[in-house]
């Protein structure tokens, strides 16, 4: 198994399946935040949210756990984090 931790992740959120209950913005409000149509939205390190679809920002490191941890527990399953070499996913419903 490869060492997902090593390697460059993004993560992007799916608004169609986003129940905007906030649990991710709980785990990782560096990350994630609620825009005020209730839905949440990836943020990269400039605070700026992404608002297009399937628009994604690099996982820093440091929270990695908390995005991955979010992933888990999104009760829409609509947060996705993949490699950014190659696009495979590793946390979020199209996970093996
Ligand atoms: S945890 Fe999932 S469903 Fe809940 S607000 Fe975040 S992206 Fe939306």
């Amino acid at each position: 198994m490869t060492d997902k931790t090593a390697e460059a992740l993004e993560v992007w959120i799916d608004q169609d399946l986003c129940t905007g209950d906030g649990i991710c913005v709980q785990y990782a409000p560096e990350v994630f935040e609620l825009d005020i149509d209730g839905l949440a939205y990836v943020k990269g390190a400039d605070d700026e949210l992404r608002q297009s679809p399937g628009a994604t920002v690099p996982v820093p490191l440091t929270l990695l756990q908390d995005v991955a941890d979010s992933a888990k527990e999104c009760p829409g399953d609509c947060i996705h984090v993949r490699r950014a070499a190659d696009l495979v996913e590793v946390y979020g419903p199209d996970a093996d």
